[in-house]
């Protein structure tokens, strides 16, 4: 690869260029048509001879002045006097019968003529079939040449990548441990082709990376690239379903003989799944560009040798969705998954964002880290990226702790919203409420501990009070889950201790508790019906498949369903109720603390009230 050339153009996007096929050929083109059209004009006016009126013919026809005439296509009239010699012309206005009959009379020669068309007129006349000739041959080109020479809608737009612009390497992935052992093969074999395939290793064409949006897969393979020191084409799925038909098809056949040539390579396609779904499902019937797409992909990914050193990697976060055609031997026959992050993978993500930024030293990157459960990649990036510009507002020159606390509960609430529309009876009752959800916190054996609470209000919520779970759970037990629900709770309760009535704001409280507590029962099979699952899937639509709904159990199930999750809801009101009744006290200086300091941390509630959390008293 041209070294210069690479260093010039940085994301050397391919340029999209109205080619017309051939330059010079279309400058001749409008340079004839101006010409012509110029000509016809200039020979349109008659000179030589002088114009005149049909009635002064007519007049000079009377008088005896005309020598003779030629009649032009039975309009035109040119004429010689007799005095004079001098020519004429004039236009006959309507299909004069007598004229001749009168040239006759007159005794004036006169003939007839036919004016011989001219090149230019012929030209003109021929000029539409022209235009549809040189259409239909810049098609038939475009449908030959790969599509690479006509329009520009049959380019692939792929964005390439080349080897001098910053280069992602493993390194900056972070986590994803096993993604990236399984795409070490990918890079040894982009390395060096030949050598690895004289080992006889079976090279995989395509690797479908499987997760989530967020997940990091762009970046993974972008990193293979790097890795291997190879060029990147990343091209979406999307960019290939166009309005025009047969375009998404030229365009796969353009990327991948832009990419032969210049191998090895990695090819990505994002978003594989608006491509690659199941042909002939879906809504509205087929569609037929999609799939034309879908077919040429398959043809060009069967095409190929090994030994020709591309890879394809694509994404999908919905592998379920996808033609098996794709994931047939030969084509996309791997799968990397691509996880969640965990806690650990999560303090790693964050560590290497936070390290291009200048921290005080106060950052703790591993509490942030774990109160950003099921955080992807992305979020956790982007979370480094609002703390910064939380600093920048701040007109800090370093980052600290609370502007990622800051950021943390913006990208989880919202911005914070004016209370200074609150009165402050209604701040104290959103503290005693956010109060009862806390200090349960700390009476339950098995709950999360405390993050912090506040009483800012943020997006939908007036106040908040967080859990900072320990470790990511997979499993999730029992009591745990009770606990959960009982927390849940703690704001309604408060709300019936001081009030002897609840508000609205309750609602998503109890919405989350009855969730709890109905998976317990219909899914997790922890309640009195016994390990049972309920269970009723409902596949989502736009899945491209069938779609599913089905209730496997009678009405009269139903019915002990509901008052199986009764039974647990109404335990935990009770229990949760007998733990608050019992420490009003501490309630009541959290709520105080809390009206006055709008929001708590975890240490500062135990410091200040003085509690140990159950939890730890006990182990
Ligand atoms: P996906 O393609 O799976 O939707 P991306 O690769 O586009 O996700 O990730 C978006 C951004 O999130 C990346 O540019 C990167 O900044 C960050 N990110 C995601 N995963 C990781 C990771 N494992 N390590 C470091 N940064 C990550
Ligand atoms: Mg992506
Ligand atoms: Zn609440």
């Amino acid at each position: 690869m041209d070294k210069e050339e690479n260093q010039s153009e940085k994301k050397n996007k391919e340029k999209p260029r109205f080619d017309f096929g051939n330059n010079r050929f279309a400058l001749l083109f409008i340079v004839l048509l101006v010409g012509m059209i110029f000509f016809v004009m200039v020979n349109n006016s008659n000179s030589g001879s002088s114009r005149i009126a049909y009635s002064q013919f007519l007049a000079y026809l009377e008088e005896n002045r005309i020598a003779s005439v030629e009649i032009t296509d039975q309009r035109e009239i040119n004429g010689v006097l007799k005095s004079t010699q001098e020519s004429f012309t004039t236009i006959i206005p309507y299909l004069d019968s007598t004229l001749v009959a009168r040239l006759e009379e007159k005794g004036v020669r006169f003939t007839g003529a036919v004016k011989p068309l001219s090149f230019f007129q012929i030209l003109i006349n021929l000029l539409p079939w022209i235009f549809i000739l040189l259409f239909s041959w810049f098609m038939f080109r475009q449908v030959q040449n790969n599509g690479n020479r006509a329009f520009t809608f049959g380019r692939s737009s792929a964005k390439k990548y080349t080897d001098t612009e910053k280069k992602i390497t493993f390194k900056d992935v972070a986590g994803s441990v096993e993604a990236k052992r399984e795409l070490e093969d990918i890079v040894e074999y982009l390395r060096e082709p030949e050598s690895f395939m004289q080992i006889g290793a079976r090279v995989p064409k395509g690797i479908l990376l499987v997760g989530m949006p967020g997940t990091g897969k762009t970046l993974l393979a972008r990193a293979t690239a790097g890795e291997a020191g190879v060029s990147y084409f990343h091209i979406s799925g999307s960019d290939f379903v166009e309005m025009f038909v047969g375009v998404g098809a030229s365009r796969v056949r353009d990327l991948f003989s832009t990419a032969r040539r210049s191998s090895p390579c990695v090819i990505f396609i994002d978003e594989l799944d608006a491509v690659g779904r199941t042909r002939g499902a879906g809504y509205g019937g087929g569609h037929d560009e999609r799939e034309q797409t879908l077919n040429q992909m398959l043809v060009e990914m069967d095409g190929f040798e090994p030994k020709e050193g591309i890879i394809i990697l694509a994404a999908t976060n919905r592998p379920d969705v996808l033609d098996p055609a794709l994931l047939r031997p030969g084509r996309f026959d791997r799968h990397v998954q691509v996880d969640l992050p965990d806690m650990k993978e999560r303090e790693e993500i964050l560590k290497l964002h936070v390290g291009k930024l200048p921290t005080t030293d106060d950052v703790e990157v591993e509490k942030i880290a774990r109160a950003m459960p099921g955080a992807t990649g992305a979020d956790l990036a982007n979370l480094a990226n609002e703390a910064a510009l939380f600093a920048t507002r701040r007109k800090s020159q370093t980052v600290s702790h609370s502007d990622f606390e800051e950021a943390r509960d913006k990208i989880f609430m919202g911005m914070p919203r004016s209370s200074r529309l609150l009165t402050d009876e209604d701040k104290i009752k959103i503290a005693r409420h956010e109060a009862g959800h806390a200090l349960l916190h700390y009476f339950l054996k098995h709950a999360d501990p405390l993050h912090k609470v506040t009483i800012i209000p943020r997006g939908q919520a007036l106040g908040a009070a967080f859990s900072l779970p320990e470790r990511d759970q997979y499993n999730l037990e029992e009591p745990y889950l009770l606990d959960r629900i009982k927390i849940c709770y703690g704001g309604y309760i408060a709300e019936q201790l001081y009030y002897d009535k609840t508000s609205t704001g309750v609602k998503a409280d109890l919405k989350q508790a009855t969730e709890i507590a109905r998976r317990m029962v219909i899914e997790w099979g922890m309640s009195e019906l016994g390990p049972v699952a309920f269970a009723q899937e409902n596949e989502p639509i736009f899945l491209g498949k069938e779609i599913a709904t089905h209730k496997d159990y009678s009405e009269e199930t139903a019915q002990k369903i509901d008052k199986a999750i009764r039974t647990i809801l109404d335990y935990c009101v009770s229990e949760a109720k007998e733990i608050l009744r019992g420490k009003k006290n501490l309630l009541d200086s959290l709520s105080e603390l809390l009206f006055k300091s709008e929001t708590l941390s975890d240490r500062e509630i135990q410091e200040k009230l003085e509690i140990v959390p159950i939890r730890l008293a006990d182990n």
